[in-house]
């Protein structure tokens, strides 16, 4: 990323939610970030797998990593397929149900099942898919949600529709985009106890964003289960990020 600001040209930002506050934090130190960081633009977050998820997926084949010239999670459609090529001419595919069907094998990091801006609030715009409870039906049409969250996102929101690469379908609202993301809002109303029972088992607590609202619209009895569930994990050492493994 210094390399990206020693160039001192304009540019954007295409990441995940925490990626964009590491970038936003890093700008408290180095003014580069916002003299030349034009737009910073975040995809709506389930979460991020490890690699092992994406080595599940060769194992299925019986291929090695160093095998593939190609490996593609989903694209030319929506969702596509997950693609694989190997650098001999083979290829192989499965759906993207097929990839994600079993969530016990998401493989997500553990700070994401804690992310308090998985919807990317940091974000100038953030875009997700439109499936109906965060699933596609088998191949949507080429549609996706755009939630425009600064001045400086509607800017760039009514420069891309005046110059024709977005074409608008029509107007959402919180009501259906709660319906279809809504992992996301079960997420959003559960992370203010887990962080709070973390904080009993003496982890840090990065409060914020409205968690402490998100999460007065549960039950205190959902609120202490998901509390306590948290408490204990981070007891047994469960919520810490692993290690870094050499491959
Ligand atoms: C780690 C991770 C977690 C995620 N978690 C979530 C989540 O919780 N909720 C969520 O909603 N999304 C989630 N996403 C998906 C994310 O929202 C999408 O990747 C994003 O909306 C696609 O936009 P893009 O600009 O990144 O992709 P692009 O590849 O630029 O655009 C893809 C879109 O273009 C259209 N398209 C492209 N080619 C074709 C074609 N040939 N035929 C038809 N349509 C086509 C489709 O609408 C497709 O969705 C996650 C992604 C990642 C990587
Ligand atoms: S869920 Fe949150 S912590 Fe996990 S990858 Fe997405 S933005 Fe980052």
């Amino acid at each position: 990323f210094n390399d990206i600001l020693d160039r001192g040209e304009p540019f954007a930002l295409i990441a995940k939610p925490c990626d964009i506050t590491a970038v936003r934090n890093l700008a408290r130190l180095d003014p580069r970030v916002d003299e030349h960081m034009r737009y910073a633009l975040a995809f709506v977050c389930g979460g991020a797998s490890d690699l092992t998820k994406s080595e599940q997926v060769l194992q299925r084949f019986g291929l090695r990593e160093d095998e593939l010239s190609l490996f593609r999670y989903r694209g030319h459609g929506n969702p596509g397929l997950n693609r694989i090529e190997t650098k001999d001419g083979r290829a192989f595919e499965i759906s993207y149900r097929q990839l994600w069907e079993d969530e016990d094998k998401w493989m997500i990091q553990p700070r994401c099942k804690i992310c308090p801006d998985a919807i990317g609030q940091v974000a100038d715009i953030a875009v997700s898919d439109a499936w109906l409870n965060g699933g596609p039906a088998v191949e949507d049409e080429p549609l996706n949600g755009i939630i425009v969250r600064t001045k400086r996102g509607l800017e760039l929101f009514d420069a891309a529709v005046e110059a024709g690469v977005l074409e608008i379908k029509r107007e959402s609202g919180i009501a259906e985009i709660s319906e279809l993301q809504s992992h996301q809002v079960r997420k959003r109303r559960a992370v203010w106890a887990r962080l709070t029972g973390m904080a009993i088992a003496g982890k840090p607590f990065v409060g914020d964003l409205a968690l402490r609202d998100c999460a007065a619209q549960n039950s205190p009895a959902e609120n202490l289960a998901e509390g306590r569930g948290a408490r204990d994990r981070a007891q047994r050492g469960r919520l810490r990020e692993p290690p870094a493994v050499p491959r």
